[in-house]
C-alpha cells in the first residue's frame, strides 16, 4: 500500500493586536507542525523556529515511527534550553508544538498526532469535526476535572496559561496518538489564535466550504482577524 495523495495549504498572520508573529509552521512532504512561541523580546520566535526545524528531519521519509516524534520533542526541548543558556536575551523562551505526520505503519496509512501545549490538531471526516489533541493548559485541566465548562474555559482569565511547553526542565511529556488515515480526511493544525476567536462549529463550517486547502487556510485566518485577532493566528489545512 502507498500513501494516499495529499494536498495542503497554510497561512500565518500577526493578528490585529500583537506587534510581531511568534508562531511558526512547517508544512512539507507529510509533516505538518504548528509552534506557538512564548517569551519576550522576540525570543518566542526563536523557540518556535527551533521546534519546527527539528521536525523538518521527518519530512519526505517513507516511514516514520511514533517514537521519532517523541525524539523530536526531546531534541527540540534540549535545543531550546541550550540556546536559552547561550543567549541570555532568550532566557525563559518556550513554545508549543502540535501537528501530524502522515506515514505508513505496517503498510497502512496513519496520522501520527503530536502535542505539547495549547495549539491543536483537528480531524474532520464524514462523521464531523473532532479535536484530536488535549490542551496542556490550566483551564483544560479544570474542564477535565469538572470544575469548568468548555464555555467557561473559553473566557477564563487564565485560559492562556499552558502547563506543558518545549523549553522546560524537566522536559515536557508529549502526547502522541496514531489514527488511521482515510481518503477524504481533512486535518487542521492551528495555534490558539484561531481557536480563541472561532468556535468549533464555525471552524467545521469553514473546513466544509469546499475550497482548496490554501483557500480554506486563508479564510480561517481572515475570519479570526475579523473576530478580533487578539493573538498570532496560524493554520495548516491538509486534505487526503
Ligand atoms: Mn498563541
Amino acid at each position: 500500500m502507498t500513501l494516499p495523495a495529499v494536498t495542503f495549504g497554510s497561512a500565518t498572520d500577526v493578528g490585529c493586536v500583537r506587534d510581531h508573529n511568534e508562531d511558526a509552521l512547517l508544512a512539507q512532504a507529510g509533516v505538518f507542525i504548528v509552534a506557538d512561541g512564548m517569551g519576550g523580546h522576540a525570543a518566542g520566535e526563536v523557540a518556535a523556529a527551533i521546534a519546527v526545524s527539528v521536525f523538518a528531519r521527518l519530512a519526505g521519509r517513507a516511514e516514520v515511527q511514533p517514537d521519532e516524534l517523541l525524539d523530536c520533542v526531546a531534541d527540540a526541548n534540549a535545543e531550546v534550553l541550550r540556546v536559552s543558556d547561550e543567549q541570555p536575551e532568550t532566557a525563559g523562551m518556550g513554545t508549543t508544538v502540535s501537528g501530524v505526520v502522515l506515514t505508513l505503519i505496517d503498510g497502512a496509512p496513519q496520522w501520527i498526532v503530536v502535542n505539547v501545549g495549547d495549539s491543536r490538531t483537528y480531524l474532520r471526516t464524514a462523521e464531523g469535526l473532532s479535536r484530536r489533541t488535549i490542551d496542556h493548559s490550566e483551564v483544560e485541566e479544570l474542564v477535565l476535572a469538572g470544575y469548568l465548562t468548555p464555555a467557561e474555559a473559553r473566557v477564563h482569565p487564565r485560559r492562556n496559561v499552558v502547563t506543558r511547553s518545549i523549553g522546560s526542565d524537566p522536559a515536557p511529556l508529549p502526547d502522541v496518538w496514531v489514527l488511521p488515515a482515510s481518503a477524504g480526511d481533512q486535518l487542521l493544525v492551528c495555534s490558539d489564535g484561531l481557536t480563541n476567536e472561532l468556535d468549533d462549529g464555525t471552524i467545521d463550517q469553514l473546513l466544509g466550504s469546499g475550497g482548496t486547502p490554501q483557500e480554506v487556510a486563508a479564510v480561517l485566518v481572515e475570519r479570526a482577524r475579523l473576530a478580533g485577532g487578539h493573538d498570532n493566528i496560524t493554520v495548516i489545512v491538509v486534505q487526503l
